[in-house]
């Protein structure tokens, strides 16, 4: 970062602080040959989403975790890579295009589901069962007839 004042491009920096609610830092610099004082301003260029889980917590949305996830769902079934990636692309879309700042995992996870669902129903099974934590055999059972019902 120039100096505004004499060009040297090396400066100190005395103090940071967010703005914006942390989208912008806002620094103030001290450059080394003048030793006169300017301020800088960092923009994050795109918001990331924030993703609230379970426990109240949040997290920038990460997108190698659903492919993660969903590659272990679909672990030995007729799923391809380029499947996967094109399932994790809608739901980033779908983010997009919201337009929110934050989404709970709890929905991020039906996203997944519906994306799973039309890909392969072992692999929807699967990722059902660890997503959604079932208590006990009859949830499981539950949510296996939704499905079945869901898809006639
Ligand atoms: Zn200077």
């Amino acid at each position: 970062m120039k100096c505004p004042f004499c060009g040297y491009d090396d400066s100190k920096v005395l103090d940071t602080r967010p703005t914006d609610e942390g989208y912008t830092i806002r620094r103030r610099r001290e450059c080394l040959k003048c030793q006169k004082r300017f301020t800088t301003y960092e923009k994050i260029e795109k918001s990331p989403v924030m993703v609230i889980k379970k426990d109240g917590n949040r997290q920038a949305f990460d997108r190698d975790k659903i492919v993660r996830g969903m590659i272990k769902s679909c672990e030995k079934r007729p799923v391809s890579a380029d499947e996967i990636e094109e399932a994790v692309n809608n739901i980033e879309k779908k983010i997009e295009n919201s337009m929110r700042r934050e989404i709970t995992s709890l929905e991020i996870g039906d996203m997944v589901m519906e994306e799973l669902k039309d890909l392969d129903e072992v692999s929807y099974v699967r990722f059902a069962s660890v997503y959604r934590e079932f208590k006990d055999l009859q949830s499981f059972v539950d949510e296996l007839e939704n499905f079945v019902k869901k898809k006639n």
